[in-house]
């Protein structure tokens, strides 16, 4: 059994608050802050209290904190109403059962899910929204007909090749449009010393780029699943503490694109198909035709090798450098087999992690 954990919070909006249980639900929150600011209890309820001491080891006074519910006082039910799908009911100090809210209607299907903690959040604007954690256990696949290869890099966000293809696929022209129109944008307000705009349009880019990786890693998992094949993305960790380390740095911290691996990793596992990460030393330094290191990188992103002439996309020989390595891995830890039909490939351990966070996710 290849068993792997994913967890998700969904935030869900309560509405139709009737007066009473909007008052309820003030006043526990205002007493919840004031309990963890100064320890005097006005009436929480007591596992939130508990959790709260435990959740929040150091408190600021000048933050507001969500409410914390624990796991087994989590509640959350279907029933059919005109009003909502979902109601779930918050745990209030004196009030025998809680207060029973509406969730807003949202495509979110808790049914499959496990339900964890969740947290109680109240806006600037008095609006409050429940992020609930849930989890189930995937089973991943252990065999599959083909590897696609993902080089994350700064000029596109990913390259990626495979076994079943020769074309290489570049991603991310949105996202470099994005980010230069919002470069420019910035630098005119910046000149007119518009800061609160320069705020509100770097959220606004945040979202847009954020939504563009969403789409590029759903159209790679999309063509995992379409040609079942494993996915493989380098893996920067080991590279950080080399001796240039400031350049791979700027790779792994400048970029979102660190989001957009957890993205496909999540997106992947979420379908069954496995994610496997290899080490990525060297990848864009040497040839992925003959493996030797004497090599070129131009400034238009050609490569060039010394030793046996090949010419190629730099990112494009990063990521063929990444297929090999993950056909080396599937060796390992697995079986690569040559059929009539074509190769498989066998995993024979869950790679790592075991646990996955999608993130919040906006509904
Ligand atoms: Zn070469």
């Amino acid at each position: 059994m290849m068993e792997v954990e994913i967890t998700k919070t969904i935030r869900c909006k309560l509405i139709g608050l009737t007066k009473r249980k909007r008052e309820l639900l003030n006043s526990e929150y205002a007493h919840f802050q004031h309990f963890l600011k100064t320890g005097e209890d006005r009436g929480v309820y007591s596992a939130t209290k508990q959790q709260g001491k435990r959740t929040y080891s150091k408190v600021d006074s000048n933050k507001e904190y969500p409410l914390v519910i624990r796991k087994d006082l989590m509640d959350i039910r279907k029933t059919n109403n005109k009003l909502a799908t979902y109601w779930a009911r918050i745990p209030i100090c004196g009030v025998r059962g809680g207060v029973k809210v509406a969730l807003a209607h949202q495509p979110f299907d808790f049914e499959n899910w496990e339900v964890c903690g969740s947290k109680l959040v109240k806006t600037k604007e008095g609006a409050f929204y429940l992020h609930v954690t849930v989890k189930k256990k995937v089973e991943l696949r252990k065999e599959y007909a083909s590897i696609i290869a993902i080089d994350i890099g700064a000029r596109w966000a990913a390259v990626s090749v495979a076994r079943h293809r020769i074309k290489p696929k570049f991603y991310g022209k949105r996202v470099r449009e994005i980010r230069g129109k919002y470069f420019w944008l910035r630098r005119k307000l910046g000149r007119a010393k518009k800061l609160r705009a320069i705020k509100k349009i770097g959220h606004k880019e945040r979202r847009l780029v954020n939504d563009e990786l969403h789409k590029i890693a759903k159209d790679i998992v999309d063509e995992a699943e379409r040609h079942n094949a494993i996915i493989a993305i380098g893996d920067l960790k080991g590279v950080r503490n080399n001796k240039r380390g400031r350049k791979v740095n700027r790779k792994v911290n400048s970029m979102p694109f660190y989001k957009l691996k957890e993205y496909i990793k999540y997106k992947a596992v979420e379908r069954g198909i496995a994610v496997i990460e290899v080490p990525e030393f060297n990848t864009s330094k040497q040839c992925s035709r003959c493996g030797s290191m004497r090599t070129e990188r131009h400034s238009q992103g050609a490569f060039i090798c010394s030793d046996c002439g090949y010419q190629i996309n730099a990112d494009v020989n990063g990521a063929k450098n990444i297929l090999k390595r993950a056909v080396g891995y599937m060796l390992t830890v697995g079986a690569v087999v040559t059929q009539p039909e074509g190769e498989r490939f066998f995993l024979n351990h869950t790679p790592q992690p075991l646990k996955l966070h999608s993130g919040s996710h906006r509904l």
